[in-house]
């Protein structure tokens, strides 16, 4: 053991996992009281009178594969949320250990440790650089307490990519005191390569994958942690069995093959081309403040009245997500890059 485990609750590091029933495909299984037929209506392969595998190698090994590491360094769970809530659970002990986010950035991170117990040391990102990183406020503020540094990159809802050599650093120094668990969400349309790749020299690193946004799986709820494989040993202990669905693993195995997956390759290619298209448009408008640069898939906009604007989407059957209620957001909207039809409704409600 490590100080990745010695950086964990001492509850969770004594813990004996849960012993479920055991795992032989091969055999009729008389040992889960589960029905001996289907439900009608069921078209899965596996059938849902059967529990799915409790932590499912076979989709372990088809992340690990796609993310480039080894099945030992994968958790697969549902989503990336439960992956925070997983990390804020095994590593913050209530009344006494932190976490650090970098507002304005995604909530989970702050409601998790707050559900724990945990506090919430904030280090703002640099708005008069782009909302850049500020590597050395982090390191300041990584007290002992802190146990996980949250990053998102490219950032929620600012769509900034922060500087590898920035993360890299934070990782070095980081090790040995907290993890740095990075959230890459949006990576697949920033155009840069994940730092999944990092893992091995950096044990400091987790890394949070997710086939919610570029996979367009967001309803089949799945995602994966990748870090050391101490580190997922750990979490093993506290995921549910059966966390992810046989519908959702299912699912996954349909989309991520063959021409599906080449789909999904042309898609983010997409909405990285609509996203250069809507940001010039919205841009031109009169009413339009500012068009942050975004490597996700969505753009920040500051407006001039972003109430007006709202109303004038919600008018024309549009969504899009009021962030001003952050302090350094005071004008602005986060607006998902649609489709072409979508953004061009969205461009002419505006106009
Ligand atoms: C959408 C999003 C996720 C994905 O969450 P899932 O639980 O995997 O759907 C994770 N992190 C950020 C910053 C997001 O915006």
């Amino acid at each position: 053991m490590s100080w990745l485990s010695d950086l964990a609750r001492p509850e969770i590091r004594a813990l004996k996992a849960y012993q479920h029933a055991s795992w032989e495909p091969g055999l009729v299984r008389l040992h889960a009281n589960e029905l001996p037929w289907r439900a009608p209506l069921d078209e899965t392969e596996a059938g849902l009178n059967r529990y799915p595998e409790p932590h499912p190698h076979q989709l372990a090994t088809r992340l690990a594969a796609l993310y480039g590491v080894g099945p030992e360094w994968v958790l697969p769970g549902r989503g990336s949320d439960e992956a925070i809530d997983l990390l804020t659970r095994a590593y913050c002990r209530a009344g006494q250990d932190a976490v650090l986010i970098t507002p304005p950035t995604f909530g989970m991170y702050a409601v998790a440790a707050r559900i724990q117990g945990a506090e919430v040391i904030e280090v703002p990102l640099r708005r008069e650089l782009d909302f850049a990183l500020d590597v050395g406020a982090v390191l300041a503020a990584a007290t002992p307490p802190v146990k996980l540094v949250y990053v998102c990159a490219p950032n929620n809802p600012t769509g900034a990519l922060p500087d590898r050599a920035a993360l890299l650093r934070l990782a070095t120094e980081l090790s040995g005191r907290a993890l740095l668990v990075l959230d890459e969400a949006y990576v697949e349309f920033a155009g840069t390569p994940s730092m999944a790749a990092d893992l091995a020299g950096h044990p400091s690193l987790v890394v949070l994958r997710t086939l919610s946004k570029a996979y367009g799986l967001a309803g089949a709820r799945c995602g994966a942690l990748l870090a050391q494989p101490e580190v997922i040993a750990l979490l093993r202990k506290v995921i549910q069995p059966y966390a992810v669905t046989q519908l959702s693993i299912e699912a996954v195995f349909r989309t991520l093959q063959g021409a599906p997956l080449a789909v999904a390759a042309q898609r983010v290619a997409e909405i990285i081309a609509e996203r250069a298209r809507l940001a010039a448009a919205l841009g031109a408008l009169r009413g339009t403040l500012r068009v942050w640069p975004s490597a996700a898939n969505f753009l920040l906009v500051d407006f001039a009245d972003a109430s007006a604007a709202l109303q004038r989407a919600r008018a024309a059957g549009l969504l899009l997500r009021d962030v001003r209620a952050h302090p350094a957001l005071p004008n602005a909207l986060r607006i998902s890059v649609g489709s072409r039809a979508q953004n061009e409704t969205l461009i002419a409600s505006l106009s």
